[in-house]
Formats: structure tokens, C-alpha cells, sequence
């Protein structure tokens, strides 16, 4: 009979029911005649049943998330080249164009 030392790497695995065809087969024949590791078998699949069950994300996470996925998705459809979206390149060329209507003004009325 394989010792509990030898289970106990394969336990964690077995319960998660990722264990490969060999280590099952191994766990499987050792819990069937030894309490201790059936506990902690039976343990040890309690805890991943729970984890499995806990939410990925705490809750009202996934909604805002799925707000911010779309404004993004939005953003990067919108058309690139309406001036509404460069507020600063806007409000920079309407002073440049006063400047100079002003020092054009200036220089042709000789002030
Ligand atoms: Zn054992």
C-alpha cells in the first residue's frame, strides 16, 4: 500500500479533479483503506467545491466594468478627426487666428 506521504502531493490535485488517470487511480485505492487521507480527501473537496462557488468578481464589480468596457469601445469607434474631441487644439488655433488677425490689423493701419 502507497504510505500517506506518498498521497499527500496528489490530494490537492485528486480534489480539484485535475488529477491525471494514474494519480487518481493511486488516491483512490489508498482512501479506500485509510480514513486519514479519506478526511482530507473529503476535505480538501469541500474547499475547492467552495472556492468554485465564490464570485469571480465582488458584486456590482462585473456592471461597472462592463460600463467602462463600452465607453472605451466607443471611444475608440468615434470619428477621430471631429474638432469637438480636441477642445484644446480648438480653443489654441481661435487664439493664434486673433493673434494674427490682430497683428495683421496692427501693421496695415500703421499703429
Ligand atoms: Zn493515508
Amino acid at each position: 500500500m502507497v504510505s500517506c506521504t506518498d498521497i499527500e502531493p496528489l490530494l490537492s490535485d485528486y480534489a480539484d479533479g485535475i488529477a491525471d488517470e494514474r494519480a487518481r487511480r493511486i488516491v483512490e485505492r489508498h482512501v479506500q483503506l485509510c480514513t486519514r487521507c479519506r478526511q482530507r480527501v473529503q476535505a480538501a473537496h469541500q474547499v475547492a467545491q467552495q472556492l468554485r462557488r465564490l464570485p469571480l468578481l465582488p458584486a456590482g464589480v462585473s456592471s461597472r466594468a462592463a460600463r467602462f468596457k463600452r465607453r472605451l469601445e466607443a471611444r475608440a469607434t468615434r470619428d477621430p478627426w471631429r474638432l469637438e474631441h480636441y477642445p484644446f487644439f480648438v480653443s489654441a488655433l481661435l487664439a493664434s487666428l486673433l493673434i494674427l488677425i490682430t497683428l495683421l490689423a496692427l501693421f496695415y493701419l500703421g499703429i
